[in-house]
């Protein structure tokens, strides 16, 4: 079983047109929820721009580099994760109760719904496809190991890893370890080597070789 990665085309079949079977199917419900009166396009549209520029892995980006930089910071967003992560000014739906767990040479921590999809908007924007996936959200429990496996990475043997459920209530934010041969970097630099699936733990942050200072 592997998992499907958040690919666009997934789901593309042949049929002349340039849309997936869910865009296609998102539109025609969007068209009948606006005919019928149901919601305000315009409405839609600022939902939809906040959601692909403003709210997205940036701002846990910025949340995990600050905790890389600042040792103060650090030790507040693991004592207190909301209000560390707010002062940031990410708060929102979906972001009421933000836990964020360390990882360390000795425990590597990774991030499930096994009911559903919760998932911390404000520091992640929304869940990747696979996240939704019923492959990922089972085998994460059953077999985390693999499912990095299959996410292209291997962790040694000696490194645990923890798998948090998450619920309605209270949502995950991983805070990776930082990458060898980056201090002295500006929290800006840092950011750049911070990926959605290291901030998941469901990858790792990117190395210092594969990034422009
Ligand atoms: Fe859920």
């Amino acid at each position: 079983m592997s998992l499907a990665r958040d690919d666009p085309r997934a789901g593309d079949h042949e049929h002349g047109s340039e849309l997936s079977d869910t865009q296609l199917r998102v539109r025609a419900l969007e068209s009948v929820l606006v005919e019928k009166g149901y919601v305000d396009p315009a409405a839609l549209d600022v939902l939809i721009e906040t959601y692909e520029t403003k709210v997205g892995p940036h701002n846990g980006a910025c949340v995990v580099a600050k905790a890389w930089s600042d040792a103060d910071f650090r030790r507040w967003l693991f004592t207190d994760s909301g209000e560390a992560i707010a002062s940031l000014g990410f708060t929102g739906r979906q972001g009421e109760n933000i836990v964020a767990l360390e990882n360390t040479p000795d425990v590597h921590n990774m991030v499930v719904c096994t009911l559903c999809s919760c998932y911390p908007w404000p520091v992640l924007g929304l869940p990747p496809v696979w996240y939704k996936s019923a492959p990922y959200r089972s085998r994460a429990v059953a077999d985390p190991r693999g499912v990095l496996r299959d996410f292209g990475f291997e962790l040694p043997t000696d490194t645990r890893i923890r798998v948090w459920d998450s619920t309605a209530e209270v949502r995950y934010l991983v805070v990776p370890m930082q990458p060898a041969g980056t201090d002295g970097w500006t929290e800006d630099e840092l950011a750049r080597l911070v990926t959605r699936d290291s901030m998941i733990g469901t990858g790792l942050p990117r190395r210092p070789e594969d990034v422009t200072r």
